[in-house]
């Protein structure tokens, strides 16, 4: 019930044309580490450009999220997609909504999600394909190592002032 079917590092590494061949016609998204970051209120370019290709391949796409309606709406607005808010994961009553918003069959369709106890847990329960995603706040390192550049740089310098003070 807690595993996942298929695990990937990011929404862009889901594979569509596997999912295609499996019967999924549908993929029910979680927002926070998911598709952003905790810290985030901007979707990625990246982001914005897989369901624009998820959606171009056929697939109905629809938020499910423990966020609240006006903080998901805002997102699904923004994306084009339909949403179902407050869905207190992993409670299947959200996803039930889901499958009928977007009129699929539970076999016909994927949760996604960053966390095993609410968007798995869900998922499984319900009979849905389920993909866990490396949450968004543990992939942050790109960003350390821009830090650590600055650092170096700033070393670098307060050593060469140093020297040239004697
Ligand atoms: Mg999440």
């Amino acid at each position: 019930m807690l595993t996942p079917a298929a695990q990937v590092e990011s929404v862009m590494e889901i594979d569509l044309e596997l999912l295609d061949r499996l019967g999924v016609r549908a993929l029910l998204l979680d927002l926070d580490n998911t598709l952003l970051a905790w810290n985030q209120h901007d979707l990625t370019e990246e982001v914005r450009e897989w369901v624009e290709l998820a959606t171009g391949r056929g697939f109905r796409l629809c938020l499910v999220s423990n966020a609240t309606p006006k903080r998901l709406g805002v997102q699904s607005r923004e994306l084009g997609i339909p949403c179902v808010p407050s869905a207190q994961k992993p409670r299947r009553r959200a996803l039930r909504k889901a499958l009928r918003l977007l009129e699929v069959q539970p076999g016909q369709a994927a949760m996604v999600g960053d966390q095993v106890f609410t968007d798995v847990l869900a998922g499984n329960r319900l009979g849905l394909y389920t993909i866990l995603v490396i949450p968004l706040h543990l992939k942050e390192q790109w960003w350390m190592k821009w830090v650590r550049q600055l650092e170096g740089l700033i070393i670098w310098w307060l050593q060469r002032s140093r020297n040239a003070w004697g």
